[in-house]
């Protein structure tokens, strides 16, 4: 990759005014901008600004941009948290040499199709916080379309007690998800994600929906991964048809409603 001037601010607001006044490209850990980009004008290296820091707040968790998907992987608190839902999912992503590179905020801005990061998180209640743009829900964030013309500052997960649980098929260990999946519950209230279909994580609200008036139980849980199947929309690639992603859905959400109660 040619990059001809690489900037490493020490401000969030020096980083925001050369991405906007110079059209600057933010690396995270450039494991997946390398794959792509060939030529760059200005890269904007965010490694000075202290964003590598898991905060355990009171009523939330705090996740710098910055912080590898190997430090999620091994941080007690979100071990400790959402039945390790988040850690588990991350930790299951290629090898450890590319987890100790690739950050959170790399993952989330990429908004990747096959993404394991970005399924368990919008099953949380989730926010993005931009420098511009403010906090925002991921679901809100997901929906924007083109560039996001903004740092992604830090991810905040809200602490409310939710049982979570990330399901996933692979062909091999270090391939992309055919399918994944993640529910959480916290009282009753389930919230559903599904992934790698092979578009952007989506959550299935009718699905949700359902639950909201239903008992919850095995039969529930099955009727919920069908609806779930109707309403999101699935495709084909290499990796998987899309009758065989429609019947993953239903197994996958299934499984994940399963435990969650
Ligand atoms: C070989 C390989 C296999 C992978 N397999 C999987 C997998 O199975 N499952 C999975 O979930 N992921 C997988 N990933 C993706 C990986 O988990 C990361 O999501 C990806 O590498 C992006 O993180 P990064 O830090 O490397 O971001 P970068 O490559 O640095 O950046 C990615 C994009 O985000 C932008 N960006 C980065 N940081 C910010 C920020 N703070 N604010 C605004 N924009 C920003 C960049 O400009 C770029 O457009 C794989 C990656 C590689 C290289």
């Amino acid at each position: 990759m040619k990059i001809r001037e690489y900037l490493k601010p020490t401000t969030l607001e020096e980083a925001y005014n050369a991405l906007k006044d110079k059209n600057a490209t933010v690396i995270g850990g450039g494991a997946y901008l390398r794959l792509g980009a060939k030529e760059v004008d200005t890269m904007l290296d965010l490694s000075n600004l202290g964003l590598d820091l898991i905060e355990d707040k009171e009523d939330r968790i705090e996740i710098g941009a910055m912080v590898t998907l190997r430090q999620i992987e091994q941080s007690e608190v979100l071990q400790k948290n959402f039945s390790g839902a988040v850690s588990k999912a991350i930790g299951a992503i290629m090898g450890v040499q590319i987890r100790n590179i690739a950050t959170v905020g790399g993952s989330v801005a990429g908004r990747y199709a096959f993404s394991d990061v970005i399924t368990p998180l919008l099953a949380l209640d989730t926010y993005v916080e931009l420098h511009n743009g403010g906090k925002t829900s991921l679901k809100d964030f997901l929906g924007i379309k083109g560039k996001i013309n903004d740092v992604v500052v830090k991810i905040v997960i809200m602490k409310d007690n939710r049982k979570a649980s990330f399901q996933s098929v692979r062909n091999t260990s270090t391939d992309f998800a055919i399918l994944n999946a993640a529910v959480s519950n916290v009282g009753g209230d389930l919230k559903i994600s599904v992934g790698a279909r092979p578009g952007v994580a989506q959550l299935a609200e009718k699905a949700m929906e359902f639950l909201k008036s239903s008992e919850l139980n095995e039969e529930t849980a099955v009727k919920a991964g069908k609806i779930a199947a109707e309403e999101l929309k699935f495709g084909n690639d290499i990796r998987g048809s899309l009758e065989y992603r429609t019947e993953l859905c239903k197994a996958l959400v299934k499984r994940a409603i399963m435990e969650v109660i």
